[in-house]
């Protein structure tokens, strides 16, 4: 064996690496005790129809202030969260939050009608009582039950697991929309739309993109639409920052849309006052 060998294992654990990794550990043992601290809130982004502007319904997104780290992204702390089985405490803090929210809305306005959506891991879907539990919150909470849906990506319907189907049938019976999150970046075959009450496809922000010049982008965007209209479903564009974006969507008749080009995520309180400004198209 070469002394160059020696110096340079398969496996070479490099400064870098060991950072990366005691980062990890870090945000995991912080993101232990974050429910116990109450280091998160929840921002709602809004959702507009692409016909009348009016918004329509908003998604909740969450965030994570914590004490240690400071302020932690999702795209960081909800994989190490699925990974470690804390995303189902934590998934059942963000529909307690989004429940007494709800109830607050309603209470002030009780003519109340712009659902939630919440993103639902597929950790907590496998569970076979989450559709339980979640029914039962709502009840608790006395919010009718077409305020609250659900986002699930395609990882979670690409094995057909029974408990998932099961919770899915039970949620849609009971008029909570289903709605497919990033659809179109996951490697699952389609069959899935077949078995489980879909309401809407979310057109997944990479297409969205390059759009209009993005000749794939554009391509994959129409036929998701396509699709989705075939099929009786709902459509949604996320991530649009652009008015030529929207021009796309427009003239393809995209059902909905969402974005930066209409609003960031935002804290409740400034929920209510959109519901009676349309946005001029
Ligand atoms: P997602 O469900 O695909 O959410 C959309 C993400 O795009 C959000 O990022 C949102 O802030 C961002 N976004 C919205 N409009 C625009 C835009 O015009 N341009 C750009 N560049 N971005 C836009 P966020 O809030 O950082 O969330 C990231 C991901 O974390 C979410 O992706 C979702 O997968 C996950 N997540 C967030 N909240 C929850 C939750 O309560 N439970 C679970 N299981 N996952 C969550
Ligand atoms: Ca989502
Ligand atoms: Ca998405
Ligand atoms: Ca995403």
């Amino acid at each position: 064996v070469s002394p160059e060998s020696l110096a340079e294992p398969v496996h070479y654990f490099d400064a870098a690496h060991s950072d990366a990794f005691s980062e990890i550990l870090k945000i995991e043992s912080c993101l232990k005790r974050a429910l116990a601290r109450d280091e998160f809130y929840l921002l709602y982004q809004p959702i507009l129809s692409l016909t009348t502007g009016q918004m329509t319904g908003v998604e909740a997104l969450l965030r994570w202030r914590c004490s240690e780290l400071g302020q932690v992204s999702p795209d960081r702390f909800i994989p190490l969260a699925e990974q470690s089985g804390l995303i189902l405490p934590i998934g059942r803090w963000v529909r307690e939050e989004v429940c007494r929210q709800l109830q607050a809305w309603c209470s002030e306005q009780p003519e109340w009608d712009i659902p939630v959506a919440v993103n639902v891991s597929p950790a907590e879907l496998v569970q076979p009582t989450f559709s339980e539990e979640l029914l039962n919150r709502l009840a608790l909470a006395q919010v009718p039950e077409k305020l609250l849906r659900i986002e699930i990506t395609e990882h979670s319907l690409v094995r057909d697991n029974e408990a998932v189907e099961q919770n899915l049938v039970r949620l849609k019976a009971r008029s909570i929309d289903i709605n497919i999150d990033d659809f179109g970046t996951g490697y699952s075959s389609l069959s899935y739309l077949r078995r489980v009450p879909v309401s809407s496809l979310k057109i997944d922000r990479s297409f969205i993109d390059g759009l209009p010049t993005s000749e794939d982008g554009a391509t994959i965007t129409r036929t998701i639409i396509e699709m989705a209209k075939a099929l009786g479903m709902e459509q949604v564009a996320e991530g649009i920052e652009k008015k030529e974006q929207l021009t796309f969507l427009h003239g393809h008749h995209c059902t909905y849309g969402q974005g930066y080009l209409f609003s960031r995520p935002l804290p409740p309180d400034q929920i209510p006052a959109l519901r009676s400004h349309p946005m001029v198209l």
